[in-house]
């Protein structure tokens, strides 16, 4: 039986962390659970899953959906996209059966790439090969979560661009179905002398595809998340902090003027790994506390205050300790509440 091998190519970068994550892993739960109960998917759909946010990573190897576990997502800092396609292409120079005068190879592997942010590496060299080598040989499906992917460069992987409205459950939901009809419409396509690669028809509410010659103009802001490390002082447990980017009216000298403001999205456990997917550079953009619209508790311990700052400049948690040891320096000290603005370096999202 000759294979339809699908691979996720998903970004795991801070930006993700929350509501998108969550849903991306209980969407590839639908997806495996519909198709293990679609006889033509089961016959020849196999599925693998790699993720990239600073390093990527094969979080599940190429196999067949009877055997699939859906598997957690990690997170991770930086969205290094080109290091995400040379580990794709790793993966599909070690899995794909080509054909040969021999034997029937894989029916043409198809690329499911979510990305909600700007590449922070270089893709060039990623995407030459990319073209040279994969571009006639797979099908690969550019989704760009929210408005703020780099659609030029995910034009140069693909013609199926897509743009995806991120923002509520019932959107994820009806996201993930198309997905979820595109594969099974491909692999019945294999069994009945078609293409093998059939997407369908999206809620074009939902999902819309980009047309090359009329790009959305470029979002108002390079990134409307920030997101902030911090680490709880008892367990040393690493979070992360999301503020969304937004503007709010303000009056300056008798005139409405727009400032910017960064509000509270929530407060958020990572586990150890966090630092395996983090490339080495620091965080790109200095905030100001002046700026944020309201601090969270330790997801941790609970502790009342998660953003607090040592002189290190790094963030911990801190609530009714005599004495705080920051987490990451071991200083050692009394805080007090500090007056003025403080620049904190955000994560590289
Ligand atoms: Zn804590
Ligand atoms: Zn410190």
């Amino acid at each position: 039986m000759r294979r339809l091998p699908i691979y996720f190519l998903i970004d795991i970068s801070e930006s993700m962390i929350g509501e998108p994550i969550q849903m991306v892993e209980e969407g590839l739960a639908m997806i495996i659970k519909a198709l293990k109960e679609d006889p033509y998917a089961l016959e020849t759909v196999h599925i693998s899953i790699v993720v990239f946010a600073g390093q990527a990573r094969t979080l599940v190897p190429l196999q067949e959906i009877i055997t699939f576990y859906p598997p957690r997502f990690p997170i991770g800092g930086g969205t290094s996209l080109g290091n995400g396609l040379g580990h794709l292409m790793f993966e599909l120079r070690k899995n794909i059966i080509q054909t040969t005068t021999e034997q029937k190879g894989d029916w043409k592997p198809i690329v499911f790439l979510f990305t909600d942010g700007v590449p922070t590496d270089d893709t060039k060299a990623a995407i030459a090969e990319w073209k040279k080598n994969w571009a006639s040989k797979s099908s690969m499906v550019a989704v760009s979560f929210g408005e703020e992917a780099d659609l030029e460069v995910l034009q140069q992987l693909t013609e199926n661009v897509f743009m995806f409205k991120n923002t509520s459950v019932n959107q994820y939901k009806s996201f993930f179905k198309w997905v979820t009809a595109s594969i099974k419409s491909s692999s019945m396509s294999v069994e009945t002398g078609g293409t093998g690669f059939e997407l369908t028809k999206p809620d074009e509410s939902v999902i819309s595809k980009i047309d090359p010659r009329e790009m959305p103009p470029k979002p108002r802001f390079d990134h409307n998340f920030t997101v902030f490390t911090g680490k709880c002082q008892h367990s040393q447990k690493p979070y992360l902090i999301k503020y969304r980017r937004t503007t709010q009216p303000t009056m300056v000298g008798g005139m409405q003027m727009n400032s910017l403001v960064y509000r509270l999205v929530g407060a958020y456990l990572v586990d150890s790994s966090y630092f395996d997917y983090c490339d080495e550079t620091g965080g790109a953009n200095k905030v100001g506390t002046d700026e944020l619209q309201g601090a969270p508790t330790c997801p941790s311990c609970g502790n009342q205050y998660g953003l607090s700052i040592c002189q290190c400049g790094k963030i911990h948690c801190c609530g009714n300790e005599e004495v705080s040891t920051c987490p990451w320096c071991g200083n050692k000290g009394r805080y007090g509440f500090g007056e003025g603005r403080i620049d904190i370096n955000s994560a590289q999202g």
